[in-house]
């Protein structure tokens, strides 16, 4: 396995620049992965933490950074950074060195797998990262900062959201860890007019029987 720290970037060489003008139009997607990796000993006794490795699929027109499950949420950023700056032509990071993959005609890059050598095997950061396991949360991946007496990271889901369109208010259906679904109401003024204050109230009902069937649907999954 090659291993990289994330250095300070350069600029870019014109070489890497043309192959960097290949993927300007490309969405950055983040991701963190399902699998754990353990701190690597190495032989003069640091530890390589993995913060992820980054792949770009020609074939749909992304790049994603990929967070490994625990990584530092910090070097995550970094990493999104780092390849933010390669797709807009910007700078160059070393560990951004891509071995081609897959076959001809349809070849993608992955990069060495960056992180970071730190003297013990825990992690500098006290915000790591963790893939979403709830299939209704609208977000892929979670930073979180503490565990459950299980050992679960505690983390706050997004559900379904509905904005009032002059900003009057917002209903957000939220679940923090194991809990079950509840909703996250912000009222920016406390006056509202009828017309808004109803609709509010219909929101929060229409989401409230959401939370309640997920709830239930889990009630009895469990
Ligand atoms: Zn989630």
């Amino acid at each position: 396995m090659s291993k990289a720290i994330l250095p300070q970037p350069t600029p870019m060489t014109p070489e890497q620049a043309d192959f960097a003008a290949r993927f300007a139009s490309y969405e950055i997607v983040t991701l963190v992965d399902r699998c754990e990796f353990e701190p690597l000993e190495l032989d003069d006794g640091r530890y390589f933490h993995s913060g992820g490795v980054v792949r770009i699929l020609p074939s749909h027109m992304r790049i994603e950074v990929i967070a490994t499950n625990g990584a530092e949420a910090k070097l995550f950023e970094q990493m999104l950074r780092a390849a933010e700056n390669f797709r807009d032509g910007k700078s160059w990071a070393g560990c951004l060195t891509f071995t081609t993959q897959g076959s001809a005609g349809d070849e993608w890059y992955e990069s060495e797998r960056i992180g970071r050598f730190l003297p013990t095997a825990e992690p500098n950061s006290m915000f790591l990262v963790v893939p979403c396991d709830d299939t209704r949360c609208t977000e892929r991946w979670h930073e979180y900062d503490e565990k459950t007496a299980l050992g679960t990271p505690i983390v706050i889901h997004n559900g379904d959201s509905i904005d009032h369109p002059q900003g009057h208010y917002t209903v957000t259906m939220i679940r923090v860890t194991a809990e079950g679904w509840r909703l996250e109401i912000e009222v920016p003024r406390y006056e509202l007019t009828v017309f808004s204050a109803r609709s509010l109230a219909n929101d929060i009902n229409w989401l409230s029987i959401e939370c309640e069937k997920l709830n239930s649907t889990e009630a009895v999954a469990a």
